[in-house]
């Protein structure tokens, strides 16, 4: 981009990264991201969002943490015209929009003086995505016609306050303050002082669009009693006027039936993204850590031998959905195409890889009513009695499909992707776990559970099982677990993660 208009000076995208919930990312916020090769980011921004930069993107941190200090902007801005001089790709990744209070017209003009060529990605402000979370409406055909984004910095009692409070008060709309937590005494008492009604409606939104949204409401005379009382902290938005009182009749983020949980989803980075989407879309606040990553052979040998012979096979049998891919993508790659299946019965070991190979339309011949590979086996063993049986897998895993087969068929197993298990697990998460605001962690296999036992530190893993409760994909996940000394929570009753997904609502439907 930056390289070919540029002549090799790179560029710097600031990008809005919406106010938490990362589904809020614009579509070309997506992709500018995608193409990453450094991301600048504050500390509002969810490590969803980090998690869409390329792996081998260089990740800076430029927030400031409670009680840390925050980098300083002047070097922020060095940071940024030093990493586009030399030649990046850099995204200035900040919460809300960019240029609504985030500094972000300070940090273009540097880049403008400095020479270096800058786009703007805007992004949903908290002004505008916090309310709709909170079932507030900034405007309202019958309850507001203007509405204004106001800093909460200002001292509205100092002698000479920068903000004219005296319009503030008279304002014809929707006031909405930012910054203004440790102010909000002052601030109410000064629109009132200047004019405006006590009992005008108000309120609070606590870390809006994320499982720690919260929110009170009352009026200007008692809104920081009630905010006092609830603990609300920031970062927080105050809203002023009366589409404050539509929020009772507008309210649907809180009712959705996993609000205010946050899920730890352990499945390798390329499953992940999908499952996010469908707890976020019931609610939940997801954090990722992939334990295990799913990667192409080293050698692909044995594989590419297997697939030479494929007329020697009556039945083909997938365990995973990634086998099915990794499997059809070196039959392409070796220069055949589908017609070389034509002989071949297929088995899927559950929905999920079912669906896999529909979408390279191809019919499993047999998907077992329970999925788990004892199954599979007892499913199979009628049908392939003599015949010969070649078993797609990962490079490790359970061998009891092959043990239990080999009794009555001729079975050969290939390795046809590799498991590795993550080195670490990403400090976010760590350090939500270990803090306790954590509610679930999903275990999708045996392995995965021993893995993330493996990685997490003795403090986080004395409260997995308690405090943050397990949701097991399967009873042999259950099990495995269960060795670690960790009991499971909710298990899915139809083993695909769509069940595990279920019984998460379902249990926390039980217990609030
Ligand atoms: N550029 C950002 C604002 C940065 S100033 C934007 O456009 O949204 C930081 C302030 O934004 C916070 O003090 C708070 O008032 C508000 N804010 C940001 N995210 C928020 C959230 N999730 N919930 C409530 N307020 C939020």
């Amino acid at each position: 981009m930056g390289g070919v208009a540029d002549g090799g000076m790179g560029i710097v995208q600031l990008v809005g990264a919406g106010p938490g919930d990362p589904g809020l990312l614009t579509r070309r916020g997506f992709e500018v991201l995608a193409r990453a090769e450094a991301v600048v980011y504050d500390h509002l921004v969810h490590p969803r969002l980090l998690n869409l930069a390329p792996a081998g993107a260089e990740r800076i941190f430029a927030g400031k943490r409670a009680g840390h200090c925050a980098m300083p902007q002047g070097e922020i801005n060095e940071l940024l015209v030093r990493l586009a001089r030399e030649g990046k790709r850099v995204i200035r990744l900040k919460g809300g929009d960019p240029f609504v209070f985030g500094r972000g017209a300070e940090e273009a003009e540097y880049l403008r003086a400095a020479g270096v060529p800058f786009r703007v990605v805007p992004g949903v402000t908290a002004g505008v995505g916090v309310t709709a979370y909170a079932g507030l409406p900034v405007t309202h055909r019958d309850a507001a016609s203007a509405v204004a984004f106001v800093t909460g910095h200002d001292d509205p009692e100092a002698p000479d306050p920068k903000l004219d409070w005296p319009a503030l008060a008279r304002f014809p709309g929707t006031l909405v303050f930012y910054m203004g937590v440790r102010r909000l005494p002052g601030l109410c008492r000064t629109l009132i002082r200047h004019g405006m009604l006590e009992f005008t409606p108000a309120a609070m939104v606590q870390s809006g669009t994320t499982a720690a949204q919260r929110v009170a409401v009352g009026t200007l005379a008692d809104l920081p009693i009630r905010v006092a009382e609830g603990g609300l902290s920031p970062p927080a938005l105050v809203v002023v006027g009366a589409v404050v009182d539509r929020r009772e009749a507008l309210s649907w983020f809180e009712a959705l039936p996993l609000f205010g949980r946050r899920i730890v989803v352990t499945r390798p980075a390329d499953e992940s993204d999908r499952s996010a989407s469908e707890l976020e879309a019931l609610g939940a606040e997801v954090l990722p850590a992939p334990t295990v990553e799913i990667l192409p052979l080293h050698d692909f040998g044995e594989l590419d031998h297997a697939i030479g012979r494929l007329d020697e096979f009556d039945w083909l049998v997938f365990t995973s959905g990634n086998g099915v891919r990794h499997f059809l993508d070196r039959l392409e790659s070796s220069g055949r195409d589908l017609r070389a299946l034509g002989h071949l019965k297929l088995a899927a070991i559950g929905p999920a890889t079912a669906e896999a190979l529909a979408h390279f339309r191809l019919k499993a011949d047999l998907v077992p009513d329970a999925y788990r590979s004892e199954a599979l086996a007892d499913a199979l063993r009628g049908r392939v009695g003599g015949l010969r049986v070649l078993l797609a897998r990962a490079d490790r895993g359970r061998s009891l499909l092959k043990d239990e087969l080999n009794e009555v068929a001729h079975v050969e197993q290939v390795a046809v992707y590799r498991n590795a298990d993550a080195a670490a697990l990403p400090p976010e998460v760590v350090r939500r776990l270990s803090e306790g605001s954590v509610d679930w962690i999903t275990l999708t296999s045996s392995a995965i559970a021993e893995r993330l036992h493996a990685l997490l530190p003795e403090e986080a893993r004395r409260r997995v099982g308690r405090e943050v409760r397990l949701a097991s994909i399967s009873p042999v996940t259950t099990a495995a677990a269960a060795r670690l000394g960790w009991p499971v929570a909710a298990e899915a009753a139809t083993y695909t993660w769509d069940g595990l997904v279920r019984a998460i609502v379902e249990v926390s439907r039980n217990r609030v």
